[in-house]
């Protein structure tokens, strides 16, 4: 969740971010080291992780009756049992970053009911003032660049 965007509030309502069908998988937030300590340690030390090349993602199991995985740090009443320390992905969402012809870009997805309640202008200051810490992090875990999809609006080129 975007904060200073998006609030807590509407976020505790939708938890669509959260969940996941079999096609929408990549989506699933990659986890530093940090991310995995913090679950192991506050949350359930017996929480299975998958390996996606170098890093860490959560093992997610499919609801018996539907294409859905829940994320497993989802409590339905609670929200996010990470609090204020979710993984870097779950903290820029919508936001999400992509290489088109060679070069990263932060772009927007739509999927995200409150953000299209924003104005265009106000995501796109708010993505150029979190582009330094989203390329910093791309440098760090280049597993969190995706190939551009199209259709998705792009918000920042680097550079
Ligand atoms: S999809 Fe958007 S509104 Fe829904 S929980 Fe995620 S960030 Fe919040
Ligand atoms: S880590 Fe938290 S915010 Fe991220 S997908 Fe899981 S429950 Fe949602």
């Amino acid at each position: 969740m975007l904060s200073g965007l998006l609030s807590k509030e509407e976020c505790a309502k939708c938890r669509l971010c959260c969940c996941f069908d079999s096609y929408d998988l990549w989506e699933t937030p990659i986890l530093t080291k940090e991310d995995v300590r913090l679950v192991k340690e506050k949350i359930n030390k017996d929480q299975p992780f998958v390996h996606k090349e170098e890093e860490l993602i959560f093992r997610m199991e499919k609801e018996p009756d539907r294409d859905l995985y829940y994320c497993p740090v989802l409590d339905h009443s609670k929200g996010c049992l990470m609090g204020d320390q979710k993984p870097f992905d779950c903290r820029i969402w919508p936001l999400r970053i992509m290489s088109l012809n060679g070069q990263r870009v932060i772009v927007l997805s739509t999927v995200c009911p409150a953000v299209q309640t924003r104005p265009l202008d106000k995501i796109q200051k708010k993505a150029q003032e979190l582009a330094g810490a989203i390329f910093d992090y791309a440098d760090r875990v280049p597993i969190a660049v995706k190939p551009y999809i199209s259709g998705y609006p792009i918000l920042v080129v680097e550079g």
